[in-house]
């Protein structure tokens, strides 16, 4: 096996995709893969999902990839783009490494995502080399995909516990399960406001009939102890520390005590 097949196989590419060549540059401290397709290959348009569609043009792109030991490693492709027969789009092809529209391999993404629920965003983007804005659309994208999947058909308890990002500014409001317990919502803001969006949050993932009464009884259940264990830290929705800014150290010392208070 030379070494493109062997860099075919660990990264996982499958026909038509494969590796076509490895470039290395000590100095830069990266590894690059040029992927490439099989000449003639058609396409199924990503737009219409008509299969055997003939490639139009193709686009250069690249991927950051998990690191080669000590070493940067980034996917290079020019990728295809179909002129579809059956709908008459011109559209770039789905690629098998990488969700359509990001800079990162899925398996950097996943590594991404697990870094950030062990340390902040900036210690995440300062370990890869990257914009925390990048990791950030990242993890937004994980984020709402998770939420879009919530079920709260059986939440019949809900605590509301608010917090200062800032002494006296940046209001945070957390909407927590008191019986599972898990953290529902977090947005920014206070009182009415947040409750009302609450509580279309919650309808909007099958939160029962009659559940805003539950709602507007939040506040006199805030203090209310749940039992069990809190679960809270490797839900919590990240994106907030973003619409507070990046948290300073007191503020995010502030946040973690008003979970305390659920405790
Ligand atoms: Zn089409």
């Amino acid at each position: 096996m030379d070494s493109t097949s062997l860099f075919t196989v660990a990264l996982g590419l499958q026909t038509p995709w494969e590796v076509r060549d490895v470039g290395f540059d000590p100095q830069e401290g990266r590894i690059d893969f040029t992927v490439g397709f099989t000449r003639g290959t058609r396409f199924t348009c990503p737009h219409c999902g008509a299969e055997h569609q003939p490639v139009h043009d193709t686009q250069a792109r690249e991927w950051r990839h998990l690191n080669f030991f000590q070493f940067q490693a980034y996917i290079q492709a020019k990728v295809p783009r179909v002129r579809c027969g059956a709908c008459g789009k011109t559209t770039q092809v789905e690629v098998p490494w990488a969700r359509p529209g990001t800079g990162f391999t899925q398996l950097m993404e996943a590594l991404i995502v697990a870094l950030c629920r062990a340390m902040t965003v900036r210690q995440v983007a300062q370990l890869l080399g990257v914009s925390d804005m990048r990791l950030w659309r990242v993890l937004d994208h994980y984020v709402e995909q998770a939420r879009a999947q919530e079920d709260f058909s059986q939440v019949t308890a809900v605590g509301l516990d608010e917090t200062a990002a800032q002494r006296g500014h940046h209001y945070i409001s957390l909407f927590h399960d008191l019986e599972a317990p898990r953290l529902l919502f977090a947005t920014e803001g206070r009182k009415a406001e947040v409750v009302a969006q609450f509580a279309d949050d919650l309808e909007a993932h099958g939160g029962q009939q009659g559940e805003k009464q539950t709602v507007g009884e939040t506040h006199r259940a805030v203090r209310r102890r749940p039992r069990g264990p809190r679960r809270l830290r490797g839900e919590h929705p990240r994106r907030l520390h973003r619409h507070v800014g990046e948290l300073p150290q007191r503020g995010r010392r502030t946040a973690a005590v008003g979970e305390h208070h659920l405790r």
